[in-house]
């Protein structure tokens, strides 16, 4: 058996200091020896028959790896030879000596020739050797009984065995080498075409399996006899790890994808965001205004958008069959939203997260609300699977609808009773101008039945029956357009003009309970914004809830109206009693709805203010006064947010 091992060719291996050392003494030990037999080829009987002793000494300073000491000692060994031979012979003659120093010489000669091919070829095999070691890879030699002649660095760090550890072992032994398909099969390629190649599982020194895509070649001597089986090897087990970690990262996500409940899309953007990227390079810096300026663009990239995948939930949603129905321009399905889909555009393009609330129409032709959101999986710059979350909410908009619905109808009750806890009042309200009517009416009649009619003063008389019958058309309307069902409508109004209003309709009630009523609005508060109907009901239920707790009390009853520009609210109003204030039990839940200290009363006043209030955009909260009595207050934005356009 051959042991190899690379570096050990060192007279071939660039020099170093101690390898300069060695081929100095074979030199000189090769000048010694030379000289040697020189002098008892020259001086001895034995003459010329020493003179083949010279092979030695050429082969010596060979040893040394140095071309010049070969081709100098060659030729310095053949001078020595014929001087010796010519001192001791004279001229030469064709004898037996002349043919023991041509023998010599071509002793000589062909051993200087030999020792510089082998020298040429030792370079040669030296300088593989060192590639051999220099690559990273592992590579090792086993001879045809498994028995491993060959091992390099790269096979040291790949299987944690030493050259010295591995060399002379059986690799089936040292590796357990293990073949993911048939082994037999392998080695008959191997012997068939000379290679094979392929990945193996082989055993670490510390016993771990590493996976190794192993590339083997046989090696034939030149009778073609299979000699020696090379084989490098890489070490994918990271590779394979990760390849693995990242099938089964994709594997959980398709299962998350496939069965979860809520709806999944992905969505190809990249034909739009070609289109957003050639807009920028032709200046358009404001996408956003651009988009509103051009409905047409936006049309035409929802068109070009591209659903590729949808999840089963989605299939169910849009009332397909597979999901290959869906596959294809997001137009199917997305109704026309140029508003939001430009938001997407914009937002994606900024590479955030672009949510809303948007509408789909089914393959049924069925209007649904969703909310969705987009994220981008892949980084902020792959568009080509843009995922896209939807949760479907028509069925929560209905009843949101019906519960505003009902909200509407129990306020409307609610106004109702109001007013007919105040009927009495309102009767009064609208007696007293029905009176003076009557009145006046009489007195324009005596008038102008006297036998001389005073035209002038039955006019002043039938002037005042106009001016209190329009008194009476008031206080009616206030009362109807309190108790109308029309549809309400967001409109910028006179909030003095508002409160006077309901002052006007509970004059009746501020009377009869001797309460003296105070309004301070700041004259530069600005002009709120919303339904003008509904907002004068929340200010008449506090002030009638007002008037009712201070109508039980002694000294000084006082209603106060207030309203203030607020920096952080918009608008401040606030509704001030010297009433009993609010009973501590029912202080964490005044709002809620059926909470009620009065034996007939409902326990929806507050909560239906509340619910107005809020759906302004505003708060409202109450408390209580150190001095005794409550104080509502409510806030109003001032500019309401845009209800989200579709
Ligand atoms: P209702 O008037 O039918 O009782 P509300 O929701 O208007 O229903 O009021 C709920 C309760 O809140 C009242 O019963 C009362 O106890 C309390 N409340 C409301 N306003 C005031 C106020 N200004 N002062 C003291 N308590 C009040």
């Amino acid at each position: 058996m051959t042991r190899f091992r690379p570096l050990q060719s060192q007279a071939y291996a660039p020099a170093t200091r101690p390898r300069r050392l060695v081929a100095v003494l074979l030199m000189a030990a090769g000048a010694l020896l030379a000289l040697g037999v020189f002098l008892v080829d020259t001086f001895t009987p034995l003459q010329s028959a020493v003179a083949v002793v010279y092979v030695v000494v050429v082969l010596l300073v060979a040893a040394s790896g140095s071309r010049r000491a070969i081709v100098g000692a060659t030729v310095g060994c053949m001078v020595l030879t014929a001087v010796a031979y010519l001192r001791g012979h004279g001229m030469p003659a064709v004898d037996a000596s002349m043919l023991r120093c041509a023998v010599s010489f071509g002793a000589i000669g062909v051993t200087g020739v030999l020792s510089l091919r082998n020298r040429e070829r030792l370079i040669t095999i030296a300088g593989q050797a060192r590639l051999i070691e220099l690559t990273h890879d592992s590579i090792f030699v086993r001879d045809m009984d498994d028995v491993i002649v060959l091992w390099n660095g790269g096979a040291e760090q790949l299987y944690g065995w030493t050259a010295d550890e591995a060399l002379g072992r059986r690799a089936s032994d040292l590796l357990g080498t293990a073949f993911p398909g048939d082994h037999a099969e392998a080695e008959a390629a191997l012997f068939d075409t000379g290679r094979w190649e392929g990945e193996v599982f082989q055993r670490h020194r510390d016993d771990r399996i590493v996976i190794v895509e192993a590339r083997c070649a046989l090696l034939r001597d030149e009778y073609g006899k299979p000699r020696v089986i090379l084989e490098a090897g890489t070490d994918v087990t990271g590779r394979r790890a990760a390849a693995a970690a990242l099938a089964e990262s994709e594997r959980r996500y398709r299962t998350m994808f496939e069965n979860a409940r809520f709806c999944f899309w992905e969505q190809d953007y990249s034909l739009v965001m070609d289109r957003l990227r050639a807009l920028r390079e032709q200046g358009v810096t404001d996408i956003t205004a651009y988009l509103e300026a051009h409905p047409g663009f936006v049309a035409e990239a929802i068109a070009l958008t591209q659903i590729v995948d949808v999840n089963q939930a989605t299939v169910r949603m849009l009332g397909a069959q597979r999901r290959e129905d869906l596959i294809g321009p997001l137009s199917r399905v997305l109704a026309p939203s140029q508003r939001t889909f430009g938001r997407v555009l914009t937002t994606i393009e900024s590479g955030g997260v672009a949510e809303g609330e948007t509408h789909l129409v089914n393959l049924d032709g069925e209007r649904l609300t969703v909310l969705f959101a987009l994220n981008m999986p892949l980084g902020p710059t792959r568009y080509d699977r843009v995922l896209v979350s939807v949760v479907d909410i028509t069925d929560r908009k209905r009843a949101e609808r019906a519960l505003i619905a009902v909200q509407a109808e129990l306020a409307q009750a609610a106004r109702i009773t109001a007013l007919g806890e105040m009927s009495a009042s309102i009767a009064h309200e609208v007696n007293q101008p029905l009176a003076a009517i009557v009145t006046h009416g009489e007195a324009s009649l005596r008038w102008l039945r006297r036998a001389d009619p005073d035209i002038g003063e039955a006019c002043d008389a039938i002037e005042r029956v106009v001016r209190d019958a329009r008194r009476a058309s008031e206080v009616v309307n206030r009362v109807r357009s309190l108790a109308s069902k029309e549809p309400r409508q967001h409109v910028r109004f006179d909030l003095p003009g508002l409160i006077e209003e309901c002052v006007q309709l509970l004059e009746g009630e501020l009377v009869k309970h001797r309460i003296a009523f105070c309004m301070d609005i700041d004259r530069d508060t600005p002009a709120p914004r919303g339904d003008r109907v509904q907002l004068q009901q929340v200010v008449v239920n506090l002030m009638a809830n007002a008037i009712r707790a201070m109508s039980d009390t002694g000294g000084l009853r006082r209603l106060v109206l207030r309203a203030r520009a607020d920096v952080a609210d918009g608008l401040l109003v606030e509704v001030e009693d010297s009433g009993t204030g609010i009973p501590e039990h029912i202080a964490p839940h005044l709002f809620d709805a059926f909470v009620t200290t009065r034996g007939n009363g409902m326990g929806m006043g507050l909560a239906i203010c509340r619910s107005t209030v809020e759906s302004h955009g505003g708060r409202l909260w109450a408390t209580n006064r150190p001095g005794g009595g409550a104080t509502f207050h409510f806030t109003l934005p001032l500019a309401l947010e845009e209800e989200a356009g579709v």
